[in-house]
């Protein structure tokens, strides 16, 4: 149980910096493992299949979901979305560290069936900086972006049943916030039962 890594389940309003936040921790903690996503949605300029995301068409996301092989599955935004079970899990059993950055229907189902993860939410600083960011970075519609803000009044309502929220005002400060909650939950009791096993067999 000592051993296993920690799942950490990173959820937030589209445009809240999940994105930058992910790969800044991927860069910084190189034992660190971010789960890689199935989805239906067609790819993005500059997304590559297998690195971004497994992009599927809808028949075969289906048949993972059959299989059980899917940790977690939603549909966010028209798409859906899934989690690949075994990559995650062998991870985990290795050792490793891993990283979800997956909708809130998705997480509160990992709670569920693995209640160690560690759910962390990244809040905007507010609703004016969320719509600059996402008309600012160019990749959606207007009706995609608008669909994606009318989720967040709901969204943001989830987010009481997380462990953590982090507001992304600047990133360096989110990042350091989400790598404080790392070590803190290295500490947890139930994680160093091994350690307290053994030293309490010391005094006889
Ligand atoms: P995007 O299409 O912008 O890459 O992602 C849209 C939403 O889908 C984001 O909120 C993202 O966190 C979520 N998402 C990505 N991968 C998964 C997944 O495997 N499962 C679930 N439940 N949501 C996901």
């Amino acid at each position: 149980m000592g051993k296993k890594g920690l799942l950490l389940i990173i959820s937030g309003p589209s445009g809240a910096g999940k994105g930058t936040i992910v790969k800044a921790l991927q860069r910084e903690i190189p034992t660190l493992i971010v789960s890689i996503s199935a989805t239906t949605r067609q790819a993005r300029g500059g997304e590559v299949d297998g690195v971004d995301y497994f992009f599927l068409e809808r028949d075969i996301f289906n048949k993972m979901i059959d299989e059980g092989q899917l940790l977690e599955w939603a549909q966010v935004y028209g798409n859906y979305y899934g989690t690949p079970r075994h990559f995650v899990l062998e991870a985990l059993e290795r050792g490793n560290d891993v990283i979800l950055e997956i909708d809130i229907q998705g997480a509160l189902q990992v709670k569920k069936k693995l209640p160690e993860a560690v759910l962390i939410f990244i809040a905007p600083p507010s609703r004016t900086e969320l719509q600059q960011r996402l008309f600012g970075r160019k990749s959606d519609s207007r009706e995609e972006i608008e669909k994606r803000l009318q989720c967040m009044a709901g969204e943001m309502k989830l987010a009481a049943g997380y462990d953590y929220i982090v507001v992304n005002d600047s990133i360096r400060r989110a990042i350091d916030n989400i790598r404080a909650i790392i070590l803190a939950e290295k500490c947890r009791t139930w994680r160093l039962q091994p350690i307290i096993d053994h030293l309490s067999q010391l005094g006889g």
